[in-house]
């Protein structure tokens, strides 16, 4: 007979999970769901947590692929469970004597908001509450229980609005004559329950279930259910979690925060989750259950508060905090419960955080001994790295400029946008009409997520550290102020007011995660330097750890400075081009274009020669010691001319113009301007191309004007001649743009080197240099072994060479089918933001490959702006690439993709 299926698992059996998992802690959370392999470690390392069981993942996928129907014997198991939970803590389910409460909560692989969460108190019903009120002396406690129990079912397992709930107990504090829901008395509660049990009824058409067992088998298969929920799928999708993991789900014993002043209930993360400090933070309340803490309606205190109130269990729990994180080896997420006196621990998880604190916790860890760098370092996300280029507000002492109120900071970094009071409005105003948005709610709930994500920050008046918003916006870096008590919405009039401010929804705010601190109107913002010193840390260790080299393409000094600062080894492009668009240049490049014989033309060129070599200088200056590779002129020249419509409708306009002049001054300035423009426009006509883009640009242009590349060069070398003698140490790298044969290089290097040897010999100096080309045509790649002959070094310009493997011209496929077919899956990804690993990157290993065959010791790596994307990063890396190339602030983001790409790389492959 085969083996009868185990879907459920006590947490004293984790073990037995284990060894049916082979040992692997990873396959053990898809089994148990996060939430459930943690209970089960817990209880294994002796952190007190109430007795229960975890019903595996296996059984939410078997029955929801069974069409909705528990497997075969789950339920057994379930029960089976339930006796040992009543054998461990001497209660009964659903007796009347001592009764056992449970809670049901889901518990998938990842931690996901979006799902449903909890449901409390299962197994009351009018007897149990009764007994439970005699039992305990305290008839208010049990039936808050209870009206407790019907609202959480009603909500989340039959699907009964929360608001039909809130408005009969509004209308019971009204009929007491009391404000807050602590001044009712157990009278009260009583008649909130039975008129709770009405809601269900009237909502749905059935009596709130009244036996225990019911309620337990309905609770379970709600969050089998809630697996395919809207919500969930939305989250897991913007998450990037898979879709076939199923949850868990567990069920525990009840303990109790809400039996009277030494009761109590909180939520901690074991080090501050926005800067990654080392100290406990947290919310809780005394005399609460459950989702007060979490659900923002009660003003939590902070969790230093418990030292004073409660020394001993403070202690305990700063104990317990510390041993799950060395035990976890990361920053933990618990939640407790104390009752009379006694804590318990309901769970524990890696705790979400700020990128900032990510990077401060794994650098701290490592120095705590507790990781490895390596750890350390693949923990630490790209995207991580990239929040400190976040936006922060412009700083402003001026009086005017005051914050209008002051809330929470839970998530850094300064979001302005107008104001949108629901979810679905941010997500259209964001979506659709590509405004800024920010979301301003009182508090936010699983179904606001979609506009949470489409929004750029978030705002609410209510919840704490660890309440919803503050969760979710941390995880998706969207900045975040709650908590905010000034703040009142007002969904009838659509507006907020703060204070004495009313703003309408639609009109601007401002706010700044960072600090908590919220504007009016639309502030001004700046992104941060990245000289966080636990992320210079971990930049440091990433170097240590990676094979590809960071640098990044710089045209000027000051990005270069930038680019350094970042730690970047070299300058790996810098466009020469850039320089003459400069608004003194412009006019000598275009005298260069109309001359009309070579002396005119070369008298432009020399004028340029001086401008040049200072550019140069400034970048070999800031580049001391490290390599700087120049790329001569590469685009067509028509670029430097105005567009042929704008001279032609130019020249009309002033020819009617001249109609209307008198003086002859002005005349015949008009008249001068029409014989420059017809040059232009002449000029512009001869050098007009179908497809520029595949025209006279590149090499082709330093093939046909060889005195202005041979200026180009002269400049470099005259200006790391005049560097050298200073004593700083340069690497000037010349290379030659679009080449598509060797022969083009083999002219090239013969003019260009003769001209690099004059400059030394007339400066008495010599410069180590290299000279080399591009790949960006598949032909160059075809022939890259020719290539390699006069190239000492490759650079693959990964943006033409897309566009020309492909066939595509980016400019037209980004603004048409591009996206379309990317939605439609016909391409997985845009190749211009990663390498298209099959096409393109097959032409960059056969270029690999037949360079080095030629000449091993060739220099070889990427320039396109594909040199600062993750996923191109590690395919570099895997093509054996000696750096990568992008723009100056992706360069911390490269070094710790570089880095992570070797470490991938050590993993045995499976
Ligand atoms: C490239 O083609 O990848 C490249 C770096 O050159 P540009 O973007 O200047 O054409
Ligand atoms: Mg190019």
């Amino acid at each position: 007979m085969p083996q009868a299926v185990k879907w459920v698992y006590r947490f004293d059996e984790v073990q037995e999970a284990e060894a049916r998992m082979d040992g692997d802690w990873d396959r053990v959370r898809g089994l148990l769901g996060g939430k459930g392999a943690n209970l089960g470690e817990m209880t294994r390392l002796a952190v007190p947590i109430p007795p229960g069981f975890t019903v595996t993942t296996e059984a939410c996928n078997a029955y929801l692929e069974g069409g909705d129907t528990f497997p075969d014997g789950l339920w057994q198991q379930v029960l089976d469970a339930v006796a040992a939970m009543e054998r461990a803590t001497g209660k009964r389910f659903g007796a009347t004597d001592d009764p056992l409460l449970l809670s049901c909560r889901s518990g998938s692989k990842f931690s996901m908001p979006g799902m449903m969460d909890t449901i409390l108190n299962i197994g009351l019903n009018d007897e149990v509450a009764v007994a439970l009120a005699e039992r305990s002396g305290n008839p208010r406690f049990a039936y808050d229980l209870f009206r407790r129990l019907i609202h959480m079912f009603g909500s989340v397992v039959l699907g009964v609005p929360d608001d039909l709930f809130e408005a009969r107990l509004a209308a019971r504090r009204a009929a007491a004559g009391v404000e807050r829901d602590t001044d009712l008395s157990g009278e009260d509660w009583r008649a909130v329950a039975a008129t709770y049990k009405d809601v269900v009824a009237s909502y749905t058409d059935h009596e709130f279930p009244a036996d225990p067992e019911e309620q337990l088998r309905l609770a379970t298969a709600a969050v089998f259910h809630s697996w395919n929920g809207k919500r969930a799928i939305d989250y897991r999708r913007a998450a990037g979690i898979p879709h076939d993991l199923g949850t868990a789900v567990n069920i525990q014993t009840m303990v109790f925060g809400n039996l009277g002043p030494d009761s109590g209930t909180g939520v901690a993360m074991s080090r501050n989750a926005s800067t990654g400090a080392r100290e406990l933070e947290g919310d809780f309340l005394l005399q609460a259950q459950g989702e007060d803490v979490v659900a923002g309606i009660r003003q939590t205190q902070p969790l230093s508060d418990l030292a004073r109130a409660m020394p001993e269990v403070y202690r305990q729990f700063e104990q317990i905090a510390k041993d799950l994180e060395t035990h976890y080896r990361n920053m933990q997420d618990m939640e407790f419960t104390i009752e009379r006196g006694r804590l318990w621990l309901l769970q524990t998880r890696d705790g979400k955080r700020t990128a900032q604190a990510e990077v401060r916790i794994a650098a701290d860890m490592v120095e705590e001994g507790l990781i490895t760098k390596e750890q350390a370092l693949k923990r630490v996300k790209p995207e991580q790295v990239e929040f400190f280029l976040h936006p922060q507000l412009v700083r402003d002492d001026s009086a005017t400029v005051k914050p209008v109120a002051r809330g929470l900071n839970v998530s850094p970094g300064a979001a302005v946008g107008v104001v949108a009071l629901d979810a679905d409005t941010a997500e259209r105003w964001s979506r659709q009409d590509g405004r800024a948005v920010i979301m301003v709610r009182l508090e936010t709930k699983p179904d606001d997520v979609h506009g949470m994500l489409a929004a750029k920050g978030i705002l609410t008046a209510r919840g704490g550290r660890t309440s919803h918003a503050a969760l979710v916006a941390r995880q998706f870096g969207k900045p975040a102020v709650v908590g905010v008590s000034e703040l009142a919405v007002d969904l009838e009039a659509r507006e907020i007011r703060i204070g004495d401010s009313v703003v309408e929804e639609g009109q601007w705010v401002s706010i700044d995660g960072s600090n908590g601190e919220v504007y009016l109107g639309e502030r001004e913002t700046v992104v941060p330097d990245l000289r966080n010193p636990h992320l210079l840390q971990i930049l440091e260790w990433a170097d240590e750890a990676s094979r590809l080299e960071v640098r990044a393409n710089a045209d000027y000094p000051r990005d270069a400075e930038t680019a350094r600062d970042y730690g970047a080894r070299g300058i790996g492009l810098c466009r020469t081009e850039h320089m003459f668009f400069e608004a003194e240049r412009l006019p000598i490049m275009q005298r260069m274009i109309l001359a009309k014989s070579a002396s005119e033309r070369n008298e432009a060129i020399a004028e340029l020669l001086p401008l040049q070599r200072s550019d140069f200088d400034g970048l070999f200056r800031v580049m001391d010691g490290l390599p700087v590779i120049i790329r001569l002129l590469d685009p067509p020249l028509h670029e430097f001319l105005p567009s042929h419509d704008q001279l032609t409708e130019d020249l009309a306009n002033l020819k009617m113009r001249l109609q209307q002049l008198h003086s002859m001054g002005e005349i015949d300035d008009a008249l001068d301007t029409i014989q420059v423009k017809r040059g232009f426009l002449e000029r512009v006509r001869a050098l007009r191309e179908t497809n520029p883009m595949l025209g006279t640009r590149g090499v082709r242009l330093g093939i046909l004007i060889p005195e202005l590349t041979r200026m180009q060069v002269r400049a470099v070398f005259e200006a790391a001649c005049t560097c050298a003698k200073e004593g700083l140490v340069v690497y000037p790298e010349i290379m030659i743009p679009l080449t598509v044969d060797y022969r083009e290089l083999e002219r090239q290097r013969e003019t260009l080197e003769a001209e690099a040897h004059s400059v030394m010999s007339e400066q008495s100096r010599q410069v180590e240099y290299r000279f080399g080309t591009m790949i960006e045509l598949p032909r160059a790649a075809l022939t890259a072994d020719q290539m390699a002959e006069s190239a000492e070094f490759f650079s693959f310009g990964t943006n033409d060479l897309t566009q020309t493997t492909f066939g595509i011209s980016r400019d037209d496929a980004e603004a048409g089918f591009l996206a379309h077919y990317v939605v439609k899956g016909i391409l997985p990804d845009n190749p211009f933001d990663t390498i298209d690993p099959e096409g393109v990157g097959q032409l960059i290993a056969l270029g690999v490959e037949k360079g080095r065959k030629v000449r091993p010791s060739i220099e070889i790596g990427i320039c396109g702006e594909h040199g600062g994307d993750p996923r191109s990063i590690a395919l570099c890396h895997r093509l054996g690439l000696d750096y990568v190339s992008c723009s100056p602030l992706r360069v911390p983001i490269a070094r710790l993709a570089a880095a992570h790409a070797a470490l991938a790389s050590d993993e045995p492959t499976a």
